[in-house]
């Protein structure tokens, strides 16, 4: 059978997805834009080289990342204004998704010019579609704030979000997002960890935010990319002992009787929990007595 001779790229910018480990995660169109393509604008030139020489591609690169998204930006306009047609990609995944794009395609739209996606991996949903959360709803957060102030504060923010709440993390502050998730969110709250999504050591950690967090702990090193979903907060009917609106006195009966808890340990959980002090707990424990 004779191949068809491939249809010309239409001129505009293409958004392509590329593989977030396993390189047969990428499209047929993927493929055919990026051999097409007048130039591909890469995050990371010798990253995407690789990507194309295994797919022995052999189109124009050129970088464009964070710290030359302007100045680039604007000469990548002019290119496509010109007529050519331009692909972009990122290290993994889809462009714009926590990785430089959206100014560009805010630029070409501006400025008329036909913007197309080339749809395929994306950690935050590919983690989402495996977690065994609700898929219902889900909030996409990109990275928490690294210090851990900042971060607690914005962990707040989200504490009643309904929504399934997807996060990007690197390993190294891992266990620390863990311990102010714990604090904020509660250490019952469901969470999954996504490890390694289509590599060999792909893994998922499930369970309830206590358990990740010692299953993390109980490793020497912490190593991977990583996509953490939380469950939402739960309805309202369905709450709980966790909630900060059941009293800390019945929460501790609880904690005490089901988990043969003694007074102080039980403290120490609500107080992780809460996110508040154990002092702050006590107190709040004494007020609580004396209205009875
Ligand atoms: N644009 C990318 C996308 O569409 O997924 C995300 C880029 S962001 C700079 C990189 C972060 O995505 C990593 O630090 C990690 O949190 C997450 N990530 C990327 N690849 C992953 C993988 N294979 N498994 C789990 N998480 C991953």
């Amino acid at each position: 059978m004779r191949e068809m001779p491939e249809a010309p790229l239409a001129p505009g910018l293409y958004i392509v997805a590329t593989p977030i480990g396993n390189l047969e995660d990428i499209t047929l169109r993927a493929l055919r834009v990026l051999r097409q393509a007048d130039c591909i604008a890469c995050e990371d030139t010798r990253q995407t080289q690789k990507l194309l020489a295994h797919f022995d591609i052999h189109t124009p690169t050129v970088s464009y990342h964070q710290h030359n998204e302007r100045a680039r930006g604007a000469e990548l306009l002019a290119r496509l204004q010109q007529g050519e047609s331009l692909a972009l990609v990122s290290d993994a995944g889809l462009p714009g998704i926590s990785d430089p794009g959206a100014e560009i395609v805010q630029l070409a739209i501006a400025a008329g010019i036909a913007v197309t996606p080339i749809p395929g991996p994306c950690a935050a949903v590919t983690a989402l579609a495996a977690a065994g959360l609700s898929t219902e709803r889900f909030l996409f957060l990109g990275f928490a704030p690294a210090r851990a102030g900042e971060r607690r504060s914005f962990f707040e923010s989200l504490r009643s979000e309904r929504a399934t709440l997807v996060f990007y993390e690197a390993p190294h502050r891992i266990l620390s997002t863990l311990e102010d998730a714990v604090a904020v969110f509660g250490a019952d709250r469901h969470a999954v960890l996504a490890r390694e999504l289509t590599k060999i050591h792909e893994e998922f950690l499930r369970g309830p935010l206590h358990e990740l967090l010692a299953a993390l702990r109980d490793r020497e090193i912490q190593r991977g990319e990583m996509t953490l979903l939380l469950a939402g907060a739960p309805d309202a009917d369905t709450q709980s002992g966790v909630t900060p609106t059941t009293s800390i006195s019945a929460r501790l009966a609880e904690l005490m009787q089901s988990e043969s808890l003694d007074e102080m340990a039980a403290l120490k959980r609500i107080a992780r929990e809460r996110g508040a002090s154990k002092s702050a707990l006590y107190r709040e424990l004494q007020r609580e007595r004396s209205r009875v």
